[in-house]
């Protein structure tokens, strides 16, 4: 049996990934933080499986700057391969808490990188950048070999995570690599992203609960895909015979607005009637446009993007008009 060690394994991507996981016959270890409140929703289905929780399924405690906790689950589960998901994922949020945001996504990587150095059997490693490191891009689409230029505490905390792994991987020979992601969303995707945002937004609008869906920058393209595919990425990243980063991507740059209008006409309405915005939602600065060139990924792991953003927007819409109406309160 393969074991795999999942850093974030409650988000978006490691639920999915521990679904992946398990479905191939792997042992799941994930690493969960020590906190008040409880939110494992996203993997509870999994948890309450008798078959899968502490058969296929576990769970450990650990802060990733506790790292003698680290080391002693790196001990005992001797994990074949390391998913390193956690980390503060919100470029908005990265403004207002710029230094746990570098703590959480920067330094927990290396802090990581040094206790797998350390061990007999080096895990194979994979960490997920994000199209935030190029920022101000200065050529469209993005490859492998972009210079980085983030606008962002989280483009900046993400290109530090992604060069440090490129370094470990080239001076102390490990297998550790990123699978630089761009947007990838999901019916599992929290509420402060935009998508989600929008999509709840037309469910509650839609059943008349609200009028209107305040938002900031319009003026945005970006490059949306769906997040199940994206873990496939991750996983076959880890089962290449060299390790390399990679741009994992639909590469099809979609605008903010077009995403507006398929989520919305999905429900049979015009956002133009029902949009305002709020300039408190307006970033300090960010990228306008962001799209990947996947093409390596599809010719070294014959990966591809499978949904558009538009198949997106309305696969988000249909499953959030499902929700209970309590849960559509706008955000
Ligand atoms: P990001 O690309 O990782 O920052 O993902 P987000 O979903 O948070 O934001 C995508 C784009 O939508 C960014 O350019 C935001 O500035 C823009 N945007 C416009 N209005 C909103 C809003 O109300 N919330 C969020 N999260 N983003 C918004």
């Amino acid at each position: 049996m393969t074991t795999a060690l999942i850093t974030g394994i409650t988000g978006q991507d490691g639920s999915y990934l521990t679904e992946l996981l398990i479905g191939k016959g792997y042992a799941v270890h994930g690493v969960v933080r020590r906190s008040s409140i409880i939110d494992r929703q996203r993997i509870d289905h999994l948890t309450r499986d008798p078959a899968i929780y502490h058969k296929q399924l576990f769970l450990h405690y650990c802060d990733l700057n506790d790292i003698t906790t680290l080391r002693r689950i790196l001990n005992k589960v001797q994990p074949d391969e390391f998913y390193h998901l956690a980390g503060q994922s919100h470029v908005g949020l990265s403004f207002e808490i710029p230094e746990s945001t570098c703590e959480f996504t920067a330094m927990a990587t290396l802090r990581i990188l040094e206790v797998l150095r350390d061990m007999d059997q080096v895990p194979r490693f994979l960490t997920t950048g994000s199209s935030e490191i190029f920022g101000a891009a200065a050529e469209s689409p993005q490859t492998e070999w972009t210079a980085m230029r983030p606008t962002s505490p989280y483009g900046v905390a993400k290109s530090f995570a992604v060069n440090i792994t490129r370094v470990y991987r080239e001076a102390f020979g490990m297998f550790a690599c990123t699978a630089i992601c761009y947007n990838h969303e999901s019916e599992r995707r929290s509420p402060n992203f935009v998508t989600r945002k929008i999509s709840r937004a037309v469910a509650a609008i839609a059943a008349g609960g609200v009028e209107t869906l305040k938002l900031g920058n319009l003026d945005v393209w970006r490059d949306w895909g769906y997040a199940p595919e994206y873990v496939d990425a991750m996983w076959r990243m880890l089962q290449a015979d060299q390790p390399e980063d990679l741009i994992v991507a639909t590469g099809i740059l979609t605008s903010l607005e077009q995403f507006l209008d398929a989520a919305f006409a999905h429900a049979g309405l015009s956002w133009r009637d029902h949009v305002e915005i709020d300039q408190r939602l307006i970033r300090p600065s960010e990228p306008q446009r962001l799209v990947g060139d996947p093409s390596r990924a599809a010719r070294t792991i014959g990966w591809h993007a499978r949904t558009s953003a538009v198949e997106l927007a309305r696969k988000l819409v249909t499953a959030d008009r499902l929700l209970p109406e309590q849960e559509l309160v706008a955000v």
